[in-house]
């Protein structure tokens, strides 16, 4: 699933061919995965609008438009989003087409079809996308172990949930969480009341080198994850958790263990993150 490393790559990856162009057509395939306003609406509003620059929040990416309006995108599971010349056969499941002036293509494709498009007016208020709920990001300078502390110190949930929740932290999904906690040596289950002012201190150190070093990478590609030009990213050979469950851990030896915290499987090692 694209995290904040693989948008951003997404982003970066797609800047250079959008920026400038303009969309001269909007074919909706299957209109239903454009949330706001309705399909026709989407495509009224994109139509003969030239694409300013490129953006994200937390997992969302943003294409800001010429008329002060913003196509958001999120990716959720399995979307893509690809630059593609018009003669590159479609994938299947491709579901928006963004033609542009270059004779190339933006297209929004999707097995699983979680992920969404919204237009977001210039001066509308942001009551749809969920954008408006995000946390600080990681490279936010005001993201901190106090900040981490004060945010989760107090909620009854644990340490992987509290560093997912997106309304506190915006970008860590489920491979960055374990990554950054097995980075701190810090158990996944460890209630978040009991995670002590240092661990804190060295989750908010690891976090933001890990996101880094991954986007140099271009994002890690599991399964379904490509950039904007339709290639993997190369993170998933530098991965020390994610994964790994039943192989050595490459700080102490032992094996990762398994197990499933807030529904979502994680690895740990049970040496270097005690409860
Ligand atoms: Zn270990």
């Amino acid at each position: 699933m694209p995290e904040l490393p693989e948008v951003e790559t997404v982003k970066r990856t797609l800047s250079p061919h959008l920026i400038g162009k303009t969309i001269v057509t909007c074919e909706n395939i299957r209109g239903e995965v454009i949330k706001h306003p309705d399909a026709a609406g989407y495509a009224a509003a994109v139509t003969g609008r030239r694409i300013e620059e490129l953006g994200r929040r937390g997992k969302y990416l943003l294409i800001r438009l010429d008329s002060g309006d913003s196509i958001v995108v999120h990716l959720r599971m399995t979307g893509r989003l690809l630059y593609a010349e018009a003669a590159h056969p479609r994938q299947k499941h491709t579901h928006v087409v963004m033609h542009l002036d270059d004779g190339c293509e933006l297209r929004f494709c999707d097995t699983r079809r979680f992920g969404c498009l919204w237009l977001l007016g210039k001066d509308e208020e942001d009551s749809f996308t969920g954008m408006q709920n995000l946390g600080i990001e990681p490279f936010d300078e005001q993201f901190s172990a106090a900040y981490l502390q004060q945010h989760l110190g107090k909620r009854k949930i644990t340490a992987k949930q509290g560093i997912l929740d997106q309304a506190v932290l915006a970008g860590l999904g489920n491979i960055y969480a374990d990554e950054a906690l097995f980075a701190a040596g810090v158990h996944p289950q460890k209630p978040c009341t009991q995670v002590t002012a240092e661990q804190w201190q060295k989750l908010a150190e690891a976090i933001p080198p890990i996101l880094c070093s991954s986007i140099a990478n271009n994002g890690t590609t599991f399964n379904d994850y490509r950039d904007g030009e339709g290639k993997e990213g190369a993170n998933l050979p530098f991965l020390q958790a994610y994964g790994r469950g039943g192989q050595p851990c490459r700080r102490c030896g032992a094996l990762l263990a398994k197990t499933r915290v807030g529904g979502r499987g994680t690895v740990f090692c049970p040496i270097c993150q005690p409860e």
